[in-house]
């Protein structure tokens, strides 16, 4: 697996790149203590070079103020910009975050401080403290200018990649977020891989990342188990598509080494845990963050029709606790696996979601029909019923009242 990643990645990246991550490479973990931000409050830059990528960016963020891809909710965009001032560290008021609904796990931070989070990473995690380890890291990458370093470093080694050249492409790729498609602004996170960090930066960023989550209360392990959920969906997700591994899955399953990671994440957090210290998780206030948008965020992820990657998902977040909404979506994965064996599982997964009180008006609609389906019309129209009474002005409803009087 991480052969096949860092060959997708110097592919990717392109010669220039490659060559700066095979000279600078280093396998040590790197202590959180190590590390201080370059950056604090109010900070602008001085330099020539610095300043004309502030300038840049300073459209680019413009743009993607203005996309309509951008999540409306009011409330959560207050809950996310009040969790990057928690962890951001020195220049965490300095910071914009902005949510784009794209159903992908990532995360990217711009060079001036603004990040952005996709809806499909939101989906992924299980509690506070897991998605400020995701911030904490990005906000990580802008204190250390990890940016310009890197282009630095780029511009010393090789003339080939050119600094215009790359913001050339960021820039075109966040217009075209303006006329608003999803492909898009997918498009804008495949150009800014081209601002991916060589093994030594991803590092230092996760060092320092661990350690302003440490410090703001949040478990510190939980940056190693956002590696552990990650490394396990992208090998279900294989696993069913009977693939290798090597999907060029998000801008984290191409940093380098995912389990190394893992593993040095878990080692930072150890030397960071405070023995008889009481560490947050905020899993209580994350859920209501996220109340208004997870139906969205749970269709978005099935409508990608990767049964394994939406299996593992939905398993993870089961781990505290099946509801109506996981199973109703579980059902909807299996059922558009469109086999017997799947639809057989499906109906099972209905079944289960209506005996939640959450359960979504949908769950009883597949719930009714798989129940007809099996020769069971007396359950099959009492639940079709309930549908009916749940979500009177479906589109669907007036041929599903037709069925029930025939
Ligand atoms: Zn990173």
């Amino acid at each position: 697996m991480t052969t096949a990643l860092s060959r997708r990645q110097l592919i990717a990246a392109g010669a220039a790149l490659a060559a700066a991550s095979a000279t600078g490479v280093a396998d040590a973990r790197i202590a959180p203590s190590s590390l201080q931000p370059l950056i604090g409050p109010g900070y602008r830059p001085t330099d020539r070079d610095e300043l004309g990528m502030w300038q840049q960016m300073q459209r680019v963020e413009e743009e993607v103020a203005g996309s309509n891809l951008l999540m409306k909710d009011a409330g959560l965009n207050r809950y996310l910009q009040g969790l990057i001032g928690k962890v951001g560290g020195p220049a965490a008021r300095d910071m914009r975050i902005y949510l784009a609904r794209i159903p992908e796990f990532n995360a990217v931070m711009f060079p001036t401080g603004f990040t952005v989070i996709f809806s499909g990473l939101l989906l992924r995690m299980r509690d506070e403290a897991q998605l400020a380890g995701v911030i904490a890291h990005e906000s990580a990458h802008f204190l250390l200018k990890h940016q310009i370093r890197q282009y630095r470093d780029l511009r010393r080694k090789s003339d080939v990649l050119s600094f215009a050249s790359m913001l050339g492409g960021i820039a075109g790729g966040a217009a075209g977020v303006y006329t608003g498609d999803l492909a898009q602004l997918a498009q804008l996170g495949t150009i800014l891989t081209l601002l991916r960090y060589n093994r030594q930066l991803e590092a230092e960023s996760d060092a320092l990342g661990v350690r302003l989550i440490a410090e703001a209360g949040y478990a510190p392990l939980s940056m190693s188990e956002t590696w552990e959920q990650l490394i396990g969906e992208i090998e279900l997700s294989a696993k069913v598509r009977r693939k290798r591994p090597d999907r060029g899955y998000s801008i984290f399953s191409t940093h380098p080494a995912p389990r190394t990671r893992m593993v040095d994440l878990r080692a930072s957090a150890a030397e960071l845990t405070v023995p008889g210290r009481a560490y947050d998780r905020g899993r209580e206030r994350y859920l209501a963050a996220l109340s208004g948008i997870r139906p969205t965020l749970l269709d978005d992820q099935v409508k990608l029709n990767d049964a394994g990657a939406t299996q593992y998902v939905i398993q993870s977040l089961a781990q505290d606790g099946w509801n109506g909404l996981l199973r109703f979506h579980e059902g909807e994965s299996l059922r558009l696996r469109n086999s017997q064996k799947y639809h057989d599982r499906a109906a099972l997964s209905y079944a289960s979601a209506v005996a939640f009180p959450d359960a979504p008006a949908d769950a009883w609609r597949w719930h009714g029909i798989y129940l007809m389906k099996a020769g069971r019309p007396a359950e099959g129209r009492t639940a079709l019923q309930r549908y009916l009474s749940l979500a009177p002005n479906a589109p669907d409803a007036p041929f599903v009242r037709q069925m029930l009087v025939s």
